[in-house]
């Protein structure tokens, strides 16, 4: 009877979902320490982009004398909304916060995508638009970058005018993840010439040089859409922290359709408190910059590395002559956490964060005992 019922009720799951693969989750920091036989502040955390330095001391400091946890967020965030507007350089009214730039994800793809609607990505990149996509029953049209990298602008043109379906939407990445690449200003005019929405993700924008964030583009371009975090630059990714910015054709539609309390007030406070110390943020963005510059230049001495140029916390590396995933292993073995890839588009490779001068010569100290 019991059985029986189990059976009848995965029935009733949408067949896309119950089809899907389940995905590995990433091992809680807890649990990696324990494993690892390491006090969690003796790890060397180089594997998620994060910020060394954690939030800013203000932060904290308005977290712990915050009097209002019992009582609901503003649904519509208006003091963040403001304060975002002064930093970003956009009218309030564009500005969307969500529970990380990954919510922001999920509600575009949710609100633009049925079942048999197409999405392009363009790969190798962050994995939440094919992810996100594919929840929403849409079909993933890669459109892979080249060995170095760079998108493939004629071939996203080709993919939109060659598609059964047209395309809704195109993901685009700058600085891309994993190997921290720009999208020129021009290339971005081009793409945002094509009939469908332009999603132009900023995570690491605050770590770059060069032509910087395409926000104030928004009002004047009903087809771009920029997100942007808190996760990276502020140190905030476990408070869960992003923004959007959108046309005002799309946030219509996105305040009928979010949660209404979507972001907490813990976040909120950070965020807030994170926007009124700038100055200090802005340092710490410099050290990390700094140290990935130095990481960048030391990693290609090493004679089995060969890191690629990055504009954002992180540098990712071809690895030559051995395996990426057990160089992996062994600098955990170490308690040092870096990223590791082996897949197509991605063969041998691993990719580490800017972390701390300390964290840099920890890290050196032992892949040059690698050779
Ligand atoms: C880390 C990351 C995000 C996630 O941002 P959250 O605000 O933490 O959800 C989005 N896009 C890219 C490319 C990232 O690397």
């Amino acid at each position: 009877m019991k059985k029986n019922t189990q059976y009848q009720i995965s029935n009733l799951i949408r067949p896309d979902i119950t089809r899907m693969e389940a995905y590995t989750p990433v091992q809680p920091f807890e649990v990696l320490s324990k494993r690892l036989g390491r006090r969690p502040e003796e790890i060397i955390k180089l594997d998620a982009n994060e910020n060394p330095y954690g939030p800013s001391p203000r932060v904290l400091e308005a977290l712990s004398r915050f009097p209002w946890y019992h009582v609901y967020p503003d649904p519509q965030q208006n003091a963040l909304r403001i304060a975002l507007s002064d930093y970003v350089g956009v009218p309030t009214d564009y500005i969307l916060p969500g529970h990380g730039a990954d919510e922001l994800l999920d509600y575009l793809c949710r609100l633009f995508l049925t079942p048999n609607d197409a999405i392009i990505n363009c790969p190798p990149t962050f994995g939440m638009y094919s992810f996100d996509a594919r929840l929403s029953g849409a079909r993933v049209i890669d459109v892979w970058r080249d060995e170095h990298f760079q998108l493939d602008v004629e071939g996203i043109e080709r993919a939109v005018a060659e598609a059964e379906t047209p395309p809704k939407l195109l993901f685009l990445t700058t600085p891309n993840n994993p190997d921290g690449g720009l999208i020129s200003h021009a290339t971005l005019r081009r793409l945002l010439q094509l009939p469908l929405l332009v999603v132009v993700d900023e995570a690491y924008i605050e770590f770059a040089e060069g032509e910087g964030s395409v926000a104030a583009w928004v009002p004047d371009t009903p087809n771009l859409v920029v997100l942007r975090t808190f996760s990276k630059w502020a140190g905030l990714a476990g408070l869960r922290l992003g923004y959007g910015v959108f046309p005002l054709e799309i946030m219509q539609h996105l305040w009928k359709f979010k949660q209404p309390y979507n972001v907490n007030v813990a976040a909120t406070v950070a965020g807030l408190a994170s926007l009124q110390d700038l100055p200090l943020l802005r340092e710490r963005i410099a050290a990390l910059k700094t140290e990935r510059d130095r990481l960048i230049a030391e990693l290609g001495q090493i004679p089995y590395l060969r890191p690629l140029p990055s504009q954002a916390n992180f540098a990712l590396c071809r690895v030559e002559g051995q395996s990426a995933v057990r160089l992996h292993h062994k600098l955990a073995e170490r308690g040092i956490l870096v990223r590791y890839y082996d897949k197509p588009g991605l063969r041998n490779f691993i990719r580490i964060s800017a972390g701390r001068p300390e964290d840099t010569v920890a890290l050196l100290h032992v892949l040059r005992s690698f050779r």
